[in-house]
């Protein structure tokens, strides 16, 4: 006779049922428990001030067409995750944007790479802070914090180029820290010159709140990986080269953004827990 959690797995979650039923027992559990959340940006709940960041080192710079149409897909997928907030019962989440200036910060030259870990990647939110005049960055944070009493703060950096988005969360709830006010770096265009979408933008925003990317690359456990995207295969979290309104927020990614405290053992798999200073 199984044991009773496995039965407990077949009544509480359908269509964990095909997954849970091929996953060797070690991911066999489920629990209640909070993903530890680091940074300016903790769970997904309340009100998020976002600070935009235009950054360009040729001389033409950013146009404001092209700027107002990443307002505008960044319009978008806030919209978007509000309506999945509600799919979750979460209410009262809101968000405050603000350009940093409006001209464009101006660097030497932008790296354009593919490759998910580039070998020195800036630090790009003190680097734009800086050259935007910051010297201070844990007082401008507490400046902001208090001028919006945002419950979480993140910096969308959108560089003018083809190359690969990510994110720099926090691993320290250290304010000294230099990833303690978090940041992502959006491209204009993919690294094969696809025109960024909102998708995009929201898949790296919400990397800053915890969530996990769950494609090829990022978990140890390619048989896990390859259930998962069999199960999720319109997750945020796995591809973000369709349109956003197909894709979806599912289970493990609700609970690293702090939607659900429901745990499953798999989750395990997909990087494993944050710990401070990791
Ligand atoms: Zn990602």
């Amino acid at each position: 006779m199984k044991p009773w959690y496995t039965l407990f797995f077949f009544l509480l979650v359908g269509h964990d049922f095909l997954f849970c039923q091929q996953l060797n027992p070690d991911y066999i559990y489920h629990d209640n428990r909070v993903n530890p959340a680091f940074g300016s940006a903790q769970t997904l709940q309340g009100k998020t001030h976002i600070i935009n960041v235009f950054v360009s080192d040729d001389r033409k710079g950013w146009s404001a067409e092209d700027k107002a149409d990443m307002h505008f897909k960044e319009k978008e997928g806030l919209g978007w995750i509000n309506w999945h907030a509600k799919k979750w019962g979460i209410e009262g989440i809101t968000f405050s944007i603000a350009d940093l200036s409006d001209k464009d910060i101006k660097v030497d030259k932008i790296e354009s790479t593919n490759n998910l870990r580039p070998k020195n990647p800036l630090k790009w939110v003190p680097l734009v802070l800086n050259l935007s005049g910051v010297t201070n960055i844990p007082h401008f944070y507490d400046s902001v914090k208090e001028a919006t009493k945002a419950d979480n703060i993140v910096v969308m950096i959108f560089a003018k180029k083809s190359s690969r988005s990510y994110a720099q969360p926090a691993h320290s709830n250290q304010k000294e820290n230099e990833r303690f006010l978090e940041g992502a770096v959006v491209f204009k265009n993919s690294y094969y010159d696809k025109e960024t979408g909102a998708a995009t933008i929201i898949h790296e925003m919400l990397h800053l709140f915890g969530a996990r990317d769950i494609y090829p690359e990022s978990s140890m456990n390619a048989e896990l990986e390859s259930k998962m995207q069999s199960v999720f295969p319109n997750s945020i979290m796995l591809g973000t080269f369709r349109d956003i309104g197909s894709l979806q927020i599912e289970q493990l990614t609700a609970w690293c953004i702090g939607w659900t405290n429901s745990y499953y053992g798999w989750y395990d798999a997909f990087g494993g827990k944050r710990r401070e200073g990791q």
